[in-house]
C-alpha cells in the first residue's frame, strides 16, 4: 500500500497555493531530512487551477473585483510583472480561443494592463490559472532538481478517510474506471473546494435541458449544449432559459452569453428568480469622504443591543453604501464598527455572526465589474432579462420545456410564469456537508471524523486547521470558523487563500 507523509486532496488555488508555500520552504531548508512525501490527488482533468481558474469555468469568465483587490498584497510585484511579460504569449493565445468576448475585453484593458492601471482591471480567471500553474510547475521542477521532496500526484476521487489506530489515515481513492485503493498519509488536507451545490430537481430526462451545475462537465460544453437545445426549439418565442437562485454564476453565464452574438440572437428570454431578486451591484468607483453610520450608532449610544439589532443595524447601513454602487470603502467601515461592536457580546453570539450573519450581509454588497454589469444592462435593454423576487416552488412540465410556478416576494402568492423554459440553470447554493453529493464530505461528517460549523456548510477547525489530528481542511470548507487564526466572514477568496497557506504549510512541516 502506498504510504506518504502529506496528502493534499485536490489540486485548486487552496492546494496549489499551499503546495508552493511548501516548496518555498523547503527550498529554504535544503538540508531537512528525511525528505517528506508529498501527494496530491485530483479527480479532474486538470492540475492546479480548480473550478474557478481552469477548464470547467470559459477562458472568458471574469474575476468578481478588481485584479488589485483579487491579488494577495505580497505577490501583487511577482504577479503584475509576469502578466506583463507573459502579454506577447498570451495575447495571441486568448485572441484565439475566446472569440468576440475576448476581442471585446482587450480592446477595454490591454491598454490598463501596459501602463498598471490594476484597480480598473478585471481579469479572465484563466489568467490567475496560467499563472498557478507556471509558478508551481517551475517550483516542482525546481523541488525535483535539488531533491526536496518525493512528490507525486494521482488522478482520482477520494471517498473515505478513516483514522487508522497509529495516528495515520487510510485513504480510499477510486479511479476513473471506478477501480477503488487505499493508501497511508500520516497528515492530510481536504482541499476539495466548496460542497457541491444542492440538486433542486431531477429533470435530466425530460422534455427540458436541467443544468445543475454549470461548471459540470465544463461551462464551454454547457454554453454548446444551450445553443443547441435553444437551436431545437422551432418557436421563437419559447427560447427561453430560466436561472433558478442568483450566485455569482448568473452573472457570469449572463456576460458570456451576451458576449456571444450567435447565442444572444437566439435568446428570446432569460428569466431569473430568486429571493433576493437582486443581481450583483456595479462597484462603485468614486471614494466617499464620509461614511455615516446612523443606525449602528443609534445603537452604540443607547447603551444595549443583542446579536439581532446588531445585524439589522449593519444591513441598514449597508444599504447606504450601495447607493449608487457598491463603495467598498463605506462596507469597510462598516464591518469594521459591526464586528467591534460584536465583542461586547457573547461568545456564542461571535460565533453565529460569522457563520451565519455574516453570509446575509455579504450577499447585500456582492459587486461586479463593468464588463459584467454592461452585459446585464444591455440584456435588460434589449428586453430579454427579466428578474422575479421570489421563491421558487417548482416546474410544472409544459410542451415545449416547463413552466415555473414561485411565490412572489410581495404578495406571497404562487404565481405561474407564462413562458415555457426548454432550459433549466441551477444557481443555488450548496447543500448542508451532512446531505452533500460529496461522498468524501457526507462520509467525514456521517462516520464523525469530522464536523460541521454552525454555518452547516463549512467544517470545524482548530487553530491550527485540524478538523481531527492531522485532519486539515483548507479553502471554502473553513468558512463559518472563528477562532484566533481563522475568523473571515468568507474564504471563497484566493487572496485570503495565498495570505493563510504559508501557516498551513508550517503545520503540514512540523515534526
Ligand atoms: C466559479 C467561481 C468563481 C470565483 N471567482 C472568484 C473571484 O473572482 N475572486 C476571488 O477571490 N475568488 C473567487 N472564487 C473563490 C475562490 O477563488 C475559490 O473558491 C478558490 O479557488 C477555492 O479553491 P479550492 O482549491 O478550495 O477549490 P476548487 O477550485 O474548487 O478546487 C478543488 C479541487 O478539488 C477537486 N476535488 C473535489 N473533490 C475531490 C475528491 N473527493 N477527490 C479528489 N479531488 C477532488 C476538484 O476537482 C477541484 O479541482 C470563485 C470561485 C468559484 C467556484
Amino acid at each position: 500500500m502506498k504510504s506518504t507523509d502529506i496528502t493534499l486532496i485536490g489540486s485548486g488555488t487552496a492546494a496549489t497555493v499551499t503546495l508552493i508555500q511548501l516548496f518555498q520552504k523547503l527550498k529554504n531548508d535544503p538540508e531537512k531530512q528525511p525528505k517528506p512525501r508529498i501527494l496530491v490527488i485530483e479527480k479532474s482533468e486538470e492540475l492546479w487551477t480548480g473550478v474557478p481558474y481552469g477548464y470547467r469555468s470559459s477562458i472568458n469568465s471574469l474575476i468578481i473585483t478588481s485584479v488589485h483587490d483579487f491579488i494577495n498584497e505580497e505577490e501583487k510585484p511577482e504577479f503584475y510583472s509576469w502578466f506583463q511579460g507573459d502579454l506577447a504569449d498570451w495575447v495571441p493565445f486568448y485572441k484565439k480561443n475566446g472569440g468576440e468576448v475576448a476581442e471585446r475585453w482587450l480592446q477595454a484593458n490591454l491598454n490598463w494592463i501596459e501602463t498598471s492601471q490594476w484597480e480598473k482591471i478585471y481579469i479572465p480567471r484563466s489568467i490567475y490559472g496560467r499563472y498557478l500553474k507556471h509558478k508551481v510547475n517551475k517550483l516542482l521542477e525546481e523541488g525535483k532538481k535539488l531533491n526536496l521532496a518525493d512528490f507525486s500526484t494521482i488522478k482520482a476521487e477520494v471517498t473515505d478517510i478513516k483514522p487508522l489506530e497509529d495516528g495515520n489515515y487510510e485513504i480510499t481513492v477510486e479511479s476513473q474506471e471506478g477501480i477503488l485503493s487505499k493508501l497511508v498519509t500520516k497528515k492530510v488536507v481536504v482541499a476539495t473546494g466548496s460542497a457541491p451545490v444542492r440538486k433542486i430537481c431531477s429533470l435530466e430526462d425530460g422534455p427540458v435541458l436541467y443544468i445543475n451545475d454549470i461548471y459540470e462537465p465544463s461551462i464551454d460544453k454547457n454554453l454548446e449544449t444551450i445553443r443547441k437545445t435553444l437551436n431545437n426549439t422551432s418557436v421563437d418565442k419559447d427560447r427561453n432559459i430560466l436561472f433558478i437562485g442568483s450566485n455569482a454564476s448568473v452573472i457570469e453565464m449572463i456576460y458570456l452569453m451576451e458576449g456571444d452574438s450567435t447565442l444572444s440572437r437566439l435568446i428570446n428570454n432569460i428569466t431569473l428568480v430568486s429571493p433576493s431578486g437582486a443581481l450583483p451591484h456595479p462597484t462603485a468607483e468614486e471614494t466617499l469622504s464620509e461614511h455615516p453610520l446612523p443606525n449602528l450608532d443609534k445603537l452604540s449610544t443607547a447603551g444595549s443591543y443583542d446579536i439581532d439589532s446588531l445585524v439589522d443595524a449593519a444591513t441598514e447601513e449597508i444599504r447606504l453604501a450601495m447607493v449608487g454602487g457598491a463603495h467598498m470603502d463605506y462596507v469597510a467601515t462598516i464591518i469594521g464598527t459591526t464586528l467591534k461592536m460584536l465583542e461586547s457580546l457573547s461568545e456564542d453570539d461571535q460565533r453565529a455572526f460569522i457563520a451565519i450573519h455574516a453570509i446575509r450581509l455579504r450577499n447585500q454588497f456582492r459587486r461586479a465589474g463593468s464588463e459584467y454589469i454592461r452585459a446585464v444592462r444591455i440584456m435588460e435593454n434589449l428586453n430579454k432579462l427579466k428578474i422575479l423576487k421570489g421563491k421558487f416552488q417548482k416546474m410544472v412540465p409544459s410542451e415545449h420545456g416547463v413552466s415555473l410556478q414561485y411565490e412572489a416576494a410581495d404578495s406571497g402568492s404562487a404565481i405561474t410564469h407564462p413562458l415555457a423554459f426548454p432550459v433549466v440553470i441551477n444557481c443555488t447554493g450548496s447543500d448542508d456537508l451532512n446531505i452533500s453529493a460529496s461522498r468524501l464530505l457526507y462520509n467525514l461528517i456521517n462516520n464523525k471524523i469530522c464536523r460541521m460549523n454552525l454555518s452547516r456548510k463549512g467544517i470545524e477547525v482548530n487553530e491550527h486547521f485540524e478538523a481531527a489530528p492531522h485532519l486539515y481542511i483548507f479553502g471554502p470548507l473553513l468558512g463559518g470558523n472563528k477562532n484566533k487564526l481563522i475568523h473571515f466572514w468568507q474564504l471563497e477568496n484566493a487572496a485570503r487563500l495565498t495570505g493563510l497557506s504559508p501557516h498551513l504549510a508550517d503545520e503540514l512541516l512540523a515534526n
